[in-house]
């Protein structure tokens, strides 16, 4: 059985150089178009990057272009209520079991009496912006921020032409946050929450931001760049049950039995995958298959897994 790596080094820089010359000339899928902003970026892009629980990193392609986070951020707004609330009341409120269904699905909320059943489709992720504890949309939107800036070891910023696309075009979302509250899943105003909501998955990110979010996660909750506690050390394993379960959507289980990791991707082209006590790996590719999850991403994060070894089922 081959070692696994716990920095960055030859093999690593290989395996990643192996990964962006093997799926660059891969144009399945397609970017996002119900989010008119989306599909205006260039799909050729391709970024890859790695960082260990070390702080050692390394990256391949476009890992400086900033793209939207969408669905990712519903890891960190997690991370965030999770320390707030606590995992028994997240479970309770909300669940951690997949739905089968798309993640915007309406269905799914109707087929449970309006129960999210996990913060990672649209219901789930706006019941728990709700969730946090706010006087104001101000006050709710600047301790998310917080939380992400903390998670990423800088100040990010929200792409506001992003931001005002979405708030164009989410209509579906807003039915989906009227429809919570008709069932007592939303506990604060529905506009509200939702427009915080959308402006989370606005927030600009580049691929060397995510990783570093998730190599926090693999790394107890420490931010290895910055050496700051981020969320706390018991909040970790809930969070990354839930990318376990729920973090490429209704494909979750296919991306597990390739690579083996919690993951979490956004419509925005990101991906995620983490490495408990090891590394995280970041992917940037806005053509997404027809769950919405990045086709070269999943592609580079399945090489990367099988050949560093990094899967946690072996
Ligand atoms: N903002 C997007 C939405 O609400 C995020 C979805 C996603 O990335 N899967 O539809």
């Amino acid at each position: 059985m081959k070692q696994r790596p716990t920095t960055v080094d030859s093999t690593v820089k290989q395996a990643l150089e192996e990964a962006l010359q093997r799926f660059s000339s891969n144009h399945h899928g397609k970017n996002a178009s119900y989010i008119p902003y989306l599909a205006s970026v260039p799909s050729h892009l391709f970024g890859i990057s790695i960082m260990f629980c070390d702080g050692t990193h390394a990256q391949v392609g476009d890992t400086d272009y900033a793209f939207a986070i969408e669905s990712i951020s519903k890891v960190f707004t997690l991370a965030h209520v999770l320390d707030e609330l606590g995992p028994q009341a997240l479970r309770s409120k909300i669940g951690c079991d997949p739905t089968g269904e798309p993640f915007n699905s309406v269905v799914a909320l109707e087929l449970h009496k309006g129960r999210p059943l996990n913060p990672f489709v649209n219901a789930g992720a706006m019941a728990t912006v709700s969730l946090l504890e706010a006087q104001t949309p101000q006050a709710r939107w600047e301790q998310i921020q917080a939380t992400y800036n903390a998670f990423a070891g800088r100040q990010l910023s929200v792409n506001e032409e992003v931001y005002a696309s979405e708030a164009s075009s989410n209509q579906h979302n807003r039915g989906i946050a009227w429809l919570l509250q008709s069932y007592g899943y939303m506990y604060a105003d529905p506009m509200e929450v939702c427009a915080v909501y959308t402006r989370q998955c606005s927030v600009s990110i580049t691929c060397h931001d995510l990783v570093t979010m998730g190599a926090a996660l693999a790394n107890g909750g420490v931010n290895p760049v910055t050496g700051k506690q981020v969320v706390a050390a018991k909040n970790v394993a809930p969070i990354l049950s839930e990318m376990t379960l729920n973090g490429l959507y209704d494909t979750t289980g296919d991306w597990y039995y390739k690579v083996g990791l919690p993951g979490k991707s956004g419509v925005g082209g990101g991906i995620l995958a983490v490495v408990p006590g090891v590394c995280a790996i970041a992917a940037f590719a806005p053509p997404l298959d027809a769950a919405g999850n990045s086709v070269r991403g999943q592609l580079a994060a399945e090489h990367l897994s099988r050949t560093l070894n990094l899967s946690l089922l072996h």
